[in-house]
């Protein structure tokens, strides 16, 4: 949580009358998280975040987190509005690499029976159904470590995204690496959002994934962003992390040129098979 409202305080847009009364308002708590909202609401978001800066926010009490985070919150974002989307794998299982969470890598027996490319029509009427129970962006998720080479497959989804942006709703995409050209092309197919997480921290990231290196995937992200599509990136919370390596995942994310648009905070779910099966719950 904490580090969810951490990621929404990096976030743009901020409404001038409010800045104005919060600036003005006598100083509530004298943490890094009051400091740091009323810096935010005053003068922007920042790219220039150091980590010591970062583990002072993630250090702040709880509740201070909550309400400062809040006053954040509201002053960014129509505070009343959340987006449901759907997500749909589209390509499970198979996966050559070795990410030791997942139980689609095919490296692991996890008893998951990898499955081919759904085709139009199925990927078509679940997106037609998750429109018509209220979702406003249909993500559509491939098990594969990149799709160059897949050439086939990929201009499959540049036609799904298409058809799915004609009718009516944001699309967002997740399909491993992908090379500059392939990120306007999905650019051009109409593509809203790009999710590549980093998972974790640089310095944790070796014990989780061996198969790509943490700047290939900052590699993908900068594709997407040159290509003008919205980044999605966030991590995994439980894999045997230290405090530290949350905060270094922040730090990275916090200092991109441009903030990602959304960044999903997932908590892991050890499952039977995968390297991580055993790996207790965190309670922090
Ligand atoms: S790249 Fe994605 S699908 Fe493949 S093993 Fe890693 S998390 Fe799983």
């Amino acid at each position: 949580m904490a580090m969810m409202l951490l990621a929404r305080n990096l976030r743009s847009g901020l409404r001038p009358p409010l800045a104005a009364a919060f600036s003005s308002a006598p100083a509530a708590s004298a943490s890094a998280a009051a400091a740091e909202a009323e810096r935010a609401i005053r003068d922007g978001p920042r790219n220039d975040w150091s980590r010591p800066e970062i583990q002072a926010v993630y250090d702040s009490p709880l509740l201070d987190l909550l309400f400062h985070g809040a006053q954040v919150h509201r002053n960014t974002h129509k505070f009343r509005e959340v987006q449901q989307c759907t997500l749909l794998s589209i390509k499970t299982g198979g996966c050559s690499e070795d990410c030791s969470y997942c139980p689609q890598s095919s490296r692991y027996d996890t008893g998951l029976k990898a499955q081919k490319l759904m085709n139009k029509d199925a990927v078509l009427e679940a997106a037609k159904k998750a429109k018509e129970a209220g979702s406003t962006r249909f993500c559509m998720g491939a098990a594969w470590r990149e799709t160059i080479g897949r050439k086939t497959n990929f201009n499959q989804i540049l036609e799904y995204v298409k058809e799915i942006r004609g009718m009516g709703m944001e699309v967002c995409c997740t399909l491993g690496m992908i090379e500059k050209q392939q990120a306007e092309e999905l650019k051009k197919a109409g593509l809203t959002a790009y999710n590549h997480n980093l998972d974790t921290s640089r310095e944790y990231y070796p014990n989780i994934i061996t198969t790509r290196s943490y700047d290939d995937r900052l590699q993908t992200l900068q594709h997407v962003r040159e290509a003008g599509i919205s980044i999605c990136s966030g991590g995994i919370i439980g894999l045997g992390e230290a405090e530290e390596d949350r905060v270094g995942l922040l730090h990275t994310l916090a200092t991109l040129p441009t903030h990602p648009e959304s960044v999903p905070i997932n908590a892991l779910v050890a499952v039977k098979g995968t390297p991580l099966e055993n790996q207790k719950r965190s309670g922090k």
